[in-house]
């Protein structure tokens, strides 16, 4: 019989019934300690109190009026991102996926307003993840995704990440776009060297395409910096985000320059709960924390040593971990055994991690972590692999 939740994930038997900053409490009795934020989400860590005044405050006031009224919180959330950012605009969406279609929206109706029609094409990269919607699965090209759900939305192509001269080939007079992400996430934690993203940036400027940066999961702070692509100086026209803009509260962000949003006129797009001002409150007030002067340094601190620590852990256990990657507290750990067997020996030693991508472990911990919290993590991975069989 299937289950009343439709059965799309293989899940855990744990059942969390509180969470407070990187600690989750289970329904055993037991306390977690929390490296997987829920995919890169909860970027404050569980029940922050300031998160929880502000939706609790909102909640009160005001849920949800749809978009064919102002709404004070997205104004204020859009004029904070784009004076934070490349962009010149901002649409608010409830998902990743939803942020990836509107970013392709926003790139084919470029061209076709400037009477480009046949510009359509989008390049993306091979161990790429934009969503699950049928065009962001078209666009990452997975087949294992893509299988039995019909043709795949056309206009995609896909080159090998960090391959200047595939794109550069793949370019045609029908592309409109190439889209990358700054650290790959679910694909297995590969990182765009400087070198790659300003060649994509040149590429794009000679041949009149947009660059569009997914930074659903490399966003928001996650790497030490408020966005992964400004390690490189290098903007986008376009970026999406998602995950731990709202801290757990659902939703998504499609900024644009305005040259690229230029056909983005009343009607060519929408959302329902997009910009709801619950979610829009909840981002406000992650934007605050993460914009306080001392916060993302302190991340980027936090992360080295996590990083030297793990690193570490690569070399002193060869039999069990093959290296360390990722940027910032998105962290990988390429596993020489399988990895979802080292991420269940974690998970009951009391450490939560997410599977990535080319036998990888994925380290996703809380951007309010400090030392005590990685060597907690690093003496659990220790253990785990000092006694792997
Ligand atoms: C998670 C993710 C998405 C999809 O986000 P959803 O909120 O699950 O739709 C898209 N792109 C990247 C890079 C992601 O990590």
């Amino acid at each position: 019989m299937i289950p009343a939740v439709m059965p799309t994930y293989a899940r855990s038997e744990l059942t969390f019934e509180r969470g407070e900053g990187p600690y989750l409490y289970a329904t055993d009795g037991r306390r977690y300690l929390d490296f997987s934020s829920g995919v890169a989400v909860t970027s404050l860590g569980h029940a922050h109190p300031r998160l929880v005044a502000a939706l609790t405050e909102q909640a009160g006031k005001l849920w949800h009026c749809s978009n064919l009224y102002q709404i004070a919180g997205q104004q204020r959330l859009a004029e904070r991102l784009v004076s934070l950012s490349f962009a010149d605009t901002a649409f608010f969406c409830n998902s990743g996926a939803e942020a990836m279609e509107c970013a392709i929206k926003v790139a084919r109706k470029h061209y076709a307003e400037s009477g480009h029609e046949e510009r359509y094409r989008l390049i993306a990269c091979n161990g790429s993840f934009h969503g699950r919607t049928l065009a962001t699965l078209a666009a990452a090209g997975a087949k294992k995704y893509l299988k039995g759900f019909g043709p795949p939305t056309p206009g995609f192509d896909h080159v090998a990440y960090g391959n200047l001269n595939e794109m550069r080939a793949t370019v045609s007079k029908e592309t409109a776009a190439i889209i990358v992400e700054p650290v790959q996430g679910e694909g297995g934690l590969a990182v765009a060297s400087t070198e790659y993203l300003k060649g994509l940036r040149a590429m794009c400027d000679e041949f009149g395409l947009l660059l569009i940066f997914d930074e659903v999961q490399s966003g928001m702070g996650r790497t030490g910096k408020l966005f992964a692509h400004e390690w490189a100086g290098v903007t986008p026209d376009i970026m999406a985000l998602a995950k731990g803009l709202a801290g757990g509260f659902p939703i998504g962000a499609c900024l644009a320059t305005e040259n690229a949003a230029n056909a983005m006129t009343a009607g060519t797009h929408g959302s329902t709960f997009g910009g709801n001002p619950l979610a829009m409150a909840v981002a406000n007030e992650v934007l605050t924390v993460m914009t306080e002067p001392g916060f993302l340094p302190q991340v980027e601190r936090v992360a080295k040593v996590l990083r030297a620590k793990i690193d570490a852990l690569a070399k002193a256990y060869p039999k069990v971990f093959v290296e360390a990657r990722g940027k910032g507290l998105l962290v990988g750990l390429k596993c020489a055994v399988p990895n979802l067997e080292v991420l269940e020996k974690l998970r009951r030693a009391g450490l939560l991690t997410v599977a990535a991508g080319e036998n990888v472990v994925r380290l996703l911990p809380p951007l309010i972590i400090d030392e005590r919290h990685v060597e907690e993590a690093v003496g659990i991975i220790d253990a785990v692999a000092r006694a792997w069989p």
